[in-house]
Formats: structure tokens, sequence, C-alpha cells
């Protein structure tokens, strides 16, 4: 990111036009993959289940098919067979471009596009309640954009929400083997046991030999491992969001 791309994301992390104080008396835990690489399902969705947990999934209708850059990406089964095993379908754009980039009209045609992409794919009467912002990346404008359109968005700014959550801007604690480390994974389980606490974790792949954006079976484990000892119940981003803002939900 240039200088003036960075100082336009701490600018909109601090534009706050759709915020709400956590009704939550328990801490919430949401899992979420991005674009989707394949493995996201097909790997973490067993993992997923193993810990009776159902996530988030952030789907781009580019990717449906694809193979880019060494990565299987998801296919429109991949969409119905975790559609049906009660796995969250949100929206992350169709064409995932830098969106602060691009003009208020052609990014609303693109959010349309999508949101044709899923109903087509799972049927006409899915509801996408939440968003993921594509690389994170926000302006006020498309931060507006999105509150709009969607009840809940979420970025990746890490850290734990509450008690004030930013619905236009959630923050997010990566699982990216770039970056993680078991100690900081635990750091923000604790933080949000300790504050009663939302705490929303994203990747993308999750495979043995990851790319830098994703993750290891074990470092998924670990994760769901971390927040099931700490009591933490997991829920889809759309749930958590209704339970942590029942008058808005
Ligand atoms: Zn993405």
């Amino acid at each position: 990111l240039s200088l003036l791309e960075k100082a336009n994301n701490a600018l909109t992390r601090r534009v706050r036009l759709k915020t709400a104080r956590s009704q939550l008396s328990t801490p919430l835990a949401s899992f979420s993959f991005d674009d989707f690489p394949r493995s996201a399902w097909t790997i973490g969705g067993p993992i997923l289940a193993r810990h009776d947990a159902r996530a988030t999934y952030y789907v781009a209708g580019r990717f449906c098919d694809a193979h880019e850059d060494g990565l299987e990406y998801y296919g429109p089964e991949d969409l119905r067979a975790l559609h049906a095993a009660g796995h969250e379908v949100g929206c992350h754009t169709f064409s995932h471009r830098h969106s602060p980039k691009v003009p208020s009209r052609e990014l609303g045609a693109d959010l349309d596009r999508n949101a044709a992409f899923v109903r087509d794919t799972l049927g006409a009467d899915i509801s996408i309640d939440s968003f993921a912002y594509p690389y994170g990346d926000a302006s006020p404008r498309t931060k507006a954009l999105a509150g709009r359109r969607f009840p809940v968005s979420r970025g990746i700014r890490s850290g734990v929400n509450g008690p004030v959550l930013d619905l236009g801007q959630l923050k997010a604690v990566p699982l990216e083997i770039r970056s993680w480390t078991a100690e900081a994974v635990e750091h923000e389980v604790e933080l949000a046991r300790q504050t009663n606490g939302w705490i929303v974790f994203f990747s993308h792949d999750v495979s043995e030999d990851p790319s830098p954006y994703g993750a290891t079976p074990a470092m998924l484990e670990h994760a769901l491992g971390e927040v099931r000892a700490a009591g933490i119940e997991i829920l889809p981003v759309r749930d958590a969001y209704r339970r942590a803002v029942p008058s808005q939900a």
C-alpha cells in the first residue's frame, strides 16, 4: 500500500457511520474465509464440523471455478454443500477489486452481480447479510455504501470487537501463516473472554502448504480449540451480529 492509501485506511477506520453498543453478556467467536480457495471448505469444513462450528464464507463470484496463483477456488457444488451444512455465505464483491478505486455506481453494480451469482447458485430466497471488503480496503465512501447494503461488514484490522461495535468495519484476527503466532491468537481469545467481546477470525486457504494468506489445518484447529477451551460460543458473522445487536436485527 502507498502512504496515501495507508493514510486513507487510517482515516476510514475512524469513520464510524454505523456503530452499536454490544449487548453481549457472553463472548462470541466467528470464523470466516475470504474469496475463497476450495480448501477452505474441503479441508476447513471437516475441521469446523469436528468443533461443531459454522463459519462465514465470503464469496466473490469471479473466483468461481478459478485457478489462480497456484490455488484452486470453490465451485458451485462447494457453495451449495457448505450452504446446506449451515454455513453463512457472505458477499466479497463479484470482481474483487480495490473498492476505493471503483466508482460508486460501478461498485453497486458489482455487488448486484455478486448477489445475482449467489442467487443463481443457491436459490432466489438466499439472503446475504454480511460483507467483507476485498483486501480489507475501504474508504469513507465505500464504507457508507456497504453500510447501506449490508447489516454488518468486516475489515481486516486486527482486534476484538466491543463494547462499541463498528458494524461498517468489524475488526478481525488473521489466521494467515505470514503473520500468525499461537501467542497472538491466545491473547486475543483471552481478551474476548474477559471482555465479553466478539472475536472474528479470517483466513483464505487451509492447507499443509498454504499461501501466505492461508492457514494450516493445525492453525485452524488451534484457534477453534482455544475458543472452545475458553467456553466461547461460535456463530457465523450474521448470527453473531444478531446476538450482539438484537434491536437492529
Ligand atoms: Zn479477498
